[in-house]
C-alpha cells in the first residue's frame, strides 16, 4: 500500500468530515441543486483524493445512469458518486462530474451540513 499522498487544495474548499482530507474546490461547483439520502448535494467539475467503487446503472430522479460511488482515500467513506453516463440525452452533462453529498462534507468555513428532512428523496439525487 504504502504511504498515502493526500492531494492539498489552497483557498475555499470542502474536506471531509471524518479525516479532513480536501474533496472539492469551492470554485468547481457546478451545480448546488442536488439531493441524495442525506438533504443536499453539490455537483462539481473535479474533486480530489477519492477512489471509485463499480460501476452501476442506477435509477435516479432523472433517469438511469451508470455511475461509479466515491470513498475518500483518508478514511474510506462513502462520500458521494461520479456519473459515468447517462442514458438521456437531456443529462449528458452530468457525465464525467462528480456529487459530493454535503452531510459527508465540512463547509469551506468548517462548518457542518444538518440534515433538515427536506432531503427525503427516495433512490438519491437529480437535479430539479
Ligand atoms: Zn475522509
Amino acid at each position: 500500500m504504502g504511504r498515502l499522498f493526500l492531494i492539498s487544495l489552497e483557498g475555499n474548499f470542502y474536506s471531509c468530515k471524518h479525516c479532513q482530507a480536501h474533496l472539492a474546490h469551492c470554485d468547481d461547483i457546478i451545480s448546488k441543486s442536488f439531493h441524495c439520502r442525506h438533504g443536499k448535494a453539490y455537483l462539481f467539475e473535479k474533486v480530489v483524493n477519492v477512489t471509485y467503487g463499480e460501476k452501476e446503472e442506477r435509477m435516479m430522479m432523472t433517469g438511469v445512469h451508470v455511475v461509479s460511488d466515491m470513498f475518500c482515500v483518508g478514511c474510506g467513506s462513502m462520500v458521494g458518486w461520479k456519473y459515468e453516463s447517462a442514458l438521456e440525452k437531456s443529462q449528458k452533462y452530468k457525465e464525467g462530474k462528480f456529487i459530493l453529498e454535503r452531510f459527508k462534507m465540512l463547509g469551506a468555513d468548517g462548518s457542518h451540513y444538518i440534515i433538515t428532512h427536506d432531503g427525503q428523496l427516495v433512490g438519491s439525487d437529480a437535479e430539479e
